[in-house]
């Protein structure tokens, strides 16, 4: 992943000085969310109650988050959509239908891009991206110049110091950034782990990535109710993150406008 990752960023992608807005002495970390429900390609009986209880547990820390959710999730729950809004959360895209972008064909991608353009989402605000299964192509970005798209994420690998990316001008995606998202709850689907050692899993990565960098934790709300030990863990982690004082937390969305200016 990594080997990959770095000759794509060679070729593509620049490395972001982030300047004066994000000092040395802070983390910036984002917390995001890929909201499928029963389009992920796993049987789930995840309910409205059961995101708005993760919802819930991110206000009561004053936390924001970014959520990114399946088109086909917006037209069938539009209420839990508006509720996680509500609250101050950021909504992005993760395709219409989970589109696997590098298993389809340029024309699925397109239609993909065009179906989620529906005028019912547009309310939202929607500005960022993340592909399922981490599985970005390089054909994306004819879409992401399309679309008015200002940020997409990648699990890049680079935990202990997540780079931001800019975007290669001559595609009209100069004010494009690319966040690094260094770890995310798959590993912890069908482990028996105690509700400590999920705890731990996440704030290992709080601890590794280095000041002065702006680093994303993923969760699956699907997979967070799946298990009670992933849930009470998940809801410790929470909980530490309140307490790290050296820990800056904003959705995508801030960061972008931030680093661009024009959001
Ligand atoms: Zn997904």
């Amino acid at each position: 992943m990594r080997s990959r990752y770095k000759l794509l960023e060679k070729r593509l992608f620049r490395a972001i000085d982030l300047g004066s807005a994000f000092d040395g002495n802070s983390k910036y970390l984002f917390l995001y969310f890929d909201y499928e429900r029963e389009y992920s390609g796993h049987k789930t009986d995840i309910t409205d109650t059961d995101v708005e209880e993760i919802v819930k547990l991110l206000a009561r820390y004053q936390f924001v988050s970014t959520w990114f959710i399946v088109g086909q999730v917006m037209e069938k729950y539009p209420d839990s959509v508006r509720n996680i809004q509500s609250y101050g959360n950021e909504i992005g895209s993760h395709t219409y239908s989970h589109l696997i972008l590098r298993e389809a064909t340029l024309t699925q991608i397109k239609k993909d891009f065009s179906a989620f353009d529906s005028p019912k989402f547009k309310d939202l605000n929607i500005k960022g991206f993340h592909s399922p299964r981490d599985q970005w192509d390089v054909r994306a970005l004819s879409c992401y110049a399309n679309y008015g798209y200002k940020y997409d994420l990648l699990k890049t690998g680079l935990m202990d110091s997540p780079i931001t990316f800019r975007f290669p001008p001559k595609n009209r995606l100069d004010s494009m950034v690319r966040f690094s998202s260094v770890i995310d709850d798959w590993d912890l689907f069908h482990t028996e782990l105690e509700p400590e050692d999920v705890t731990r899993y996440f704030s290992k990565a709080l601890d590794v990535f280095q000041a002065g960098t702006i680093a994303g934790i993923g969760f699956h709300p699907w997979l967070l109710v799946s298990d009670r030990n992933i849930w009470e863990g998940f809801v410790g982690f929470i909980k530490l993150l309140s307490t790290r004082k050296d820990i800056t937390i904003k959705t995508c969305g801030q960061y972008a406008e931030i680093l661009t200016g024009n959001l």
